[in-house]
């Protein structure tokens, strides 16, 4: 309860209460976990710090320059990494504006929204990429990402697929593969 108390004085309202939503139904030990990466990832996440995409490029010259400007992610991966990233920092938009018009769903924004109720994303692994280079238009990326869902520890193993067009990479659909 120490932790809380110190954690929470460095969090926003708005932080604050997602973090106690958070904890909802959890341990003491999930509920300091949890209070813990909140101040992390959304408190003190600098430009300097590693990008949460585990890219080990600094977040300032990775996944933080997509963010509403005209820099595109180049390659399939890159997009890839970098709705991860959108996942963590809560990045709604990003998540729908680079999911292809054709595969959105028409409530596609509020489900990202739902999505992020709970979650605790704690690191994405690449498992293989196809083609998804700059000169190419279509790409596959195979991924692991691990997270806690009310703490309960779990992963996400796809395979997604992604198209470019005018320049620019889109996440057409995944496919989840059983774990072993
Ligand atoms: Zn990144």
């Amino acid at each position: 309860m120490t932790l809380f108390i110190r954690y929470s004085k460095a969090l926003t309202d708005k932080q604050l209460k997602r973090c106690l939503v958070a904890m909802i139904g959890t341990s003491e030990h999930g509920f300091v976990t949890i209070c813990r990466f909140l101040f992390k990832t959304l408190s003190t996440m600098k430009k300097s710090d590693l990008c949460p995409c585990g890219s080990g490029q600094s977040y300032g010259n990775c996944c933080n320059q997509f963010w509403g400007s005209s820099v595109l992610p180049a390659t399939a991966e890159q997009l890839m990494r970098s709705r991860y990233t959108a996942f963590v920092l809560e990045k709604a938009h990003y998540l729908n504006d680079t999911h292809h018009p054709q595969y959105r769903a028409a409530d596609e924004l509020k489900n990202i929204k739902a999505s992020f109720r709970g979650m605790n994303w704690l690191g994405l692994t690449i498992v293989a990429t196809e083609l998804g280079g700059v000169n190419d238009d279509e790409g596959v990326v195979e991924f692991i990402a691990q997270f806690k869902h009310l703490a309960k520890p779990d992963a996400l193993h796809e395979r997604s697929r992604f198209r470019k067009e005018q320049g620019q990479w889109f996440y057409l659909h995944g496919d989840v593969l059983s774990e072993d």
